[in-house]
């Protein structure tokens, strides 16, 4: 193994160490239907939740859930990356809309009912503890899209109080050109990345990165039988960290 004293480990939050999906399906749901069609939200049905669920792999960013939406409504059935990004060239001009309607829900949900909105997003098991035990270690990051304050938020109700500056937001850049950025300033030169969308190991960084798929987040089942990436259980996402 590498030397560990010039590596980064960057963890992506959603699908990775909180299992978000009944949250955002919820808040998306409502910045789609009264945010952004003006329309009383309808009740949901078992089969639409299954449907988002299923297609919830291809999401990068907060946004992207409202368009999972449309697509339900609209009849669209996504089966690829490709897919869902041909929808996503479609509805380009409302990118910035979605991003505001979704968050703004968000934020009203924890204002709300706070009770309800961190019920809504569970850490997976164990993850509290994986984290206190390298809470101390400053080479271990958490590198999302969501916004930084919603992750803390999350991680404070489940007793881990993290550095504020370690939560990191790529917002629509790239991860790995992100990852790489990172790795130059603080003069490291090697990273470990787990992430559970392959899209995010997608590119050529300069500097060496490890991209390991988490296998029980929001994955789609071609993608681990695919044998071209590396894959983490749970079990043993412990042993590719420090501590
Ligand atoms: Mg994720």
């Amino acid at each position: 193994m590498a030397d560990r004293n010039d590596t980064l480990w960057f963890l992506d939050f959603d699908g990775v160490l909180c299992d978000s999906l009944p949250e955002c399906y919820a808040v998306s749901r409502t910045a789609y239907w009264t945010g952004f069609l003006g329309l009383p939200e309808p009740p949901d049905a078992p089969s639409e939740r299954a449907e988002f669920a299923r297609m919830r792999p291809l999401i990068r960013r907060g946004a992207d859930y409202l368009l999972l939406h449309l697509a339900i409504r609209e009849g669209i059935r996504l089966d690829s990356q490709e897919g869902f990004d041909a929808l996503a060239a479609r509805e380009a001009d409302r990118d910035a809309l979605f991003h505001e309607l979704f968050y703004r829900a968000r934020s009203d949900l924890l204002r709300r009912d706070p009770e309800r909105w961190f019920a809504l997003n569970p850490l997976y098991p164990g993850v509290a503890e994986i984290l206190l035990r390298n809470r101390s270690n400053r080479a271990v990051l958490i590198l999302s899209t969501k916004e930084a304050p919603f992750i803390l938020e999350i991680l404070r109700h489940h007793g881990v109080e993290w550095d504020a500056d370690r939560v990191l937001c790529s917002g629509k850049e790239p991860k790995l050109g992100y990852i790489d950025r990172i790795l130059a300033e603080r003069g490291a030169s090697r990273a470990v990345f787990v992430d559970d969308q392959v899209d995010h190991f997608r590119g050529t960084p300069e500097r060496p990165v490890r991209r390991v798929l988490a296998e029980w987040g929001y994955v789609r089942p071609e993608w681990i039988e695919s044998g071209t990436v590396e894959t983490v259980s749970l079990a043993n996402l412990p042993a590719l960290l420090p501590a």
